[in-house]
Parts: C-alpha cells; structure tokens; sequence
C-alpha cells in the first residue's frame, strides 16, 4: 500500500525537514503552506529531482473551508491519506498576559489549535475503520512549552500547545479502537524562521545555555521523531509524548 502523507506547515523549518524525510522513507508527501508559494514550489520540484512524489497546496489552517479544499485536493491529487502531520503554528511578539489583545489570541488559537483539530477531523473521517477507511497515524507539533508555560514571552502559545497535548491525549483515546495512533512531539529550542517571525531571529542562541545540552536542536532532529511516531516501529505507542528539547 502507497504511504501517504499531508504535513500542514510544509514549507519551512520542521514542516519542511518532515517533507524532505518523509519523501525519503517512500511516502507520497503533500504539505500545505500559508505564503511561501516559491519555497514550497522549490522543495516540491527538489523532491520529485530526488525521485520523490510531493504536492504542495496553499491553506490556512485556521480557516475550516481551506482545510476542507487541501483535503479534498489531497484526495483527488494523492490519494487515501495514511498519515498526517498537524505542524503548522505560530507566536506573537513577546509580552507579558497583561498586554495580550483577543485579536492576538484568537489568531494564535485559532493557528495552533483549531487549525490542528480541523485537519485530525478531516484524517479521522478518512483514516478510520468507523468510516471504511484502513487506519493511519497522526502526530501533532507541540512545544516544549507546553510544560514551561513561557512567563514574561508567550503565556499565550504555551497554552496553545498545552491544548494540543490535551488534545492528543483525548483523540488518541477516542480512536485508538479504529485503527489510528495519535502522538506528539514537544520540540524545545529549534533553528528555525519562528524566531525571526515574533520579532527576536536570535532567541535560540540567547536561550540556548539554559538547555542542559547547552545547544539549539535542528529541524531534522525533530523530523526523526515525528517519522518514528508514524513508522510501525511505533506500533504500541498511542497518546504518548516526544520531547526533542535537549533535556529542557
Ligand atoms: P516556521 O519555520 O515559522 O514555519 C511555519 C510553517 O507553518 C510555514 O510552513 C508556514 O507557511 C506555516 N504556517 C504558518 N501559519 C499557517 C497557517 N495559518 N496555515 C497554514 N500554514 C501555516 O515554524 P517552525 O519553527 O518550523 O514550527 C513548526 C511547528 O513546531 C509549530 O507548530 C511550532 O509551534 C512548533 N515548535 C517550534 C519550535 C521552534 O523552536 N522552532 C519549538 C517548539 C515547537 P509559510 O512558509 O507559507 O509562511
């Protein structure tokens, strides 16, 4: 049976090292992204170089019709899903809860959170035995600071991502009799354009010595995990938890 695979976020940093990884390991890889239509074009056209099978397709995530139209694409252009990879997520501007507007969480939210649980709506529906479909796994992108709660930065995204772990937990559960395991990988302090896309490009080396690994994990260090969760290796795991975070 083809491996099929959509990661939401597709375009850059994690999402990307996933794409790149996935594609290797024999998946038929579609990702989506928000803007980057060049870079995602450019990584579709180095993965079918490679010998690779990618799609890539514009859709905000916190948008229920573009989540619907990158499934349906999917199915149309791809095929029956096997594996999705809920990625896609952002940060404000560093601040402390007291200056957080509700237009600044409701967009943070709205990404992290009810984007993720839109895209697992549209995999069970396809994945799961309930509804004919033959199993398959998702992995959901948490953080790190799903633990730390992020005083005095991003209270806002911790929260966010500590809705994901619980959100993990409880679809892991609701599905697990239906074919499909639920898992997620809390990444720490990552080189990625995060950083540079709430304001402070460097934050990975200021932070960095608080991390008891003394150093940034990269992209592909976190790729790894994510690939495992899906893999058969995994096969008893479901509603568990990957932390790639150097031991913060
Ligand atoms: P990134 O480099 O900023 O890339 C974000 C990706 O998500 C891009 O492909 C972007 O598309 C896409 N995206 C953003 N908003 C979207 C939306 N509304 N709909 C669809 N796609 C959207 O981020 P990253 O660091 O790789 O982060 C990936 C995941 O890891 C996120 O969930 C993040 O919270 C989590 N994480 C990251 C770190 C870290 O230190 N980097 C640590 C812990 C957790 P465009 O390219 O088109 O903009």
């Amino acid at each position: 049976m083809q491996k099929i695979i959509l990661i939401t976020g597709g375009s850059r940093g994690i999402g990307a090292a996933t794409v790149r990884l996935a594609a290797g390991a024999g998946y038929a890889v579609v990702f989506s992204y928000l803007k980057a239509r060049e870079v995602a074009e450019a990584l579709c056209a180095e993965i079918r170089d490679a010998g690779g099978a990618a799609c890539a397709i514009q859709a905000d995530v916190a948008l229920e019709a573009d989540v619907v139209r990158l499934f349906e694409t999917a199915d149309r252009e791809v095929g029956k899903l096997t594996a999705l990879v809920n990625n896609a997520g952002v940060a404000e501007r560093q601040r402390r809860c007291e200056e957080m507007s509700a237009a600044r969480l409701s967009r943070v939210f709205a990404t992290n959170v009810i984007g993720s649980f839109l895209c697992a709506r549209e995999a069970v529906k396809r994945m799961s035995t309930r509804h004919g479909g033959q199993g398959g796994g998702i992995v959901n992108v948490s953080s790190a600071a799903s633990r730390l709660g992020s005083p005095g930065e991003f209270v806002d995204y911790a929260a966010s991502k500590g809705a994901i772990d619980t959100f993990t937990i409880g679809l892991a559960k609701e599905v697990a009799g239906e074919g499909i395991r639920v898992n997620a990988v809390r990444p720490g302090v990552i080189y990625t354009d995060i950083h540079a896309s709430y304001g402070e490009p460097g934050r990975v080396d200021r932070v960095k010595d608080s991390v008891p690994m003394r150093r940034g994990g990269d992209a592909e260090e976190v790729a790894k995990a994510i690939l495992w969760l899906l893999s058969d290796d995994a096969s008893y795991s479901t509603g568990a938890f990957i932390d790639v975070s150097g031991g913060r």
